[in-house]
């Protein structure tokens, strides 16, 4: 072998491992994020699209949205959101599927929200494995109940751009105002605390399995939520590399 074939074999072996690495690397980016009403998946979610530049998918964001808009489907999934139940997995599933069907998609994603229960989880990795694809993480924020109803009643949402802030922890730079676009804060009509107490127990009974289903796919991941958002998000940053 000449000089030059040992040298063009080198550079292209390295120009396969680039290519190759970043090819894994792109597929490495499809996360869910698992716990508890108000455990902070939706701030540490937002954190991380920021971070690795890929969409932050929240189906709690898709439904206000529609309700905002008056659509059918945001009429059908109010009547359920209101009382703190589950919105029906049939109707979940597709508005899933289609958000993470479109283009931007491609490089991963960061789910919010989705799935909340088993039936949704399989419907996801079925539809994953159509495409030779899967989750590679599922991150579980840990937050005990004790602190999930006093964490609630604080959040504050903004109206327009669906920022989350809390009164205590998380608080706007102006009170009631939104520092991203200016807008009127809220406490969620979901987020009063008898409506906590609802969806904490249906997330118990329907949600807090999927911490089983993913760490018998081999890809749970667990982080405490009790400390600080920047604490959080530090961790996670290590799990995610
Ligand atoms: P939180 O961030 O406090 O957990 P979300 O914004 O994720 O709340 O969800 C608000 C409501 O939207 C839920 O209580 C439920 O009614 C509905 N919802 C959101 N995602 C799903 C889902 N994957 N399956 C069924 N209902 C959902
Ligand atoms: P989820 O999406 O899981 O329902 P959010 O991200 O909306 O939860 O957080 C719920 C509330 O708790 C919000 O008011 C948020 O600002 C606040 N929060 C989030 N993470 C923390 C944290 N690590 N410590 C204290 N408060 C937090
Ligand atoms: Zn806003």
């Amino acid at each position: 072998m000449t000089l030059s074939e040992v040298l063009s074999n080198l550079v292209s072996d390295r120009f396969y491992e680039m290519v190759f690495l970043h090819e894994k690397r792109k597929n490495k980016m499809k996360i869910v994020m698992l716990g508890a009403p108000g455990a902070g998946k939706g701030t540490q979610a937002k954190m991380i699209a920021e971070k690795y530049t890929i969409p932050h998918i929240s189906t709690g964001d898709i439904f206000r949205a529609n309700i905002k808009e008056g659509t059918p489907l945001g009429l059908e999934a109010k009547s359920y959101m209101d009382q703190g139940k589950l919105v029906p997995d049939e109707l979940t599933v597709k508005i899933l599927l289609d958000r993470v069907a479109k283009d931007d998609c491609r490089n991963g994603y960061v789910l919010d929200g989705f799935p909340r229960t088993i039936p949704q989880a399989n419907v996801l990795k079925e539809a994953l494995e159509k495409q030779n694809d899967k989750i590679d993480y599922a991150i579980n924020v840990d937050v005990p109940d004790e602190n999930i109803v006093r964490r609630m009643s604080g959040r504050r949402a903004c109206v327009t751009c669906g920022a989350t802030y809390h009164i205590e922890h998380v608080p706007p730079k102006k009170e009631g105002i939104c520092d991203k676009c200016g807008s009127e804060l809220i406490l969620r009509d979901d987020d009063k605390p008898e409506t906590v107490l609802n969806r904490l127990k249906i997330y118990h009974d329907q949600t807090q399995p999927l911490i089983d289903f993913y760490s018998n796919e081999g890809i749970l991941k667990e982080v405490d939520g009790t400390i600080d958002v920047k604490d959080v998000f530090e961790n996670i940053t290590k799990i995610l590399g």
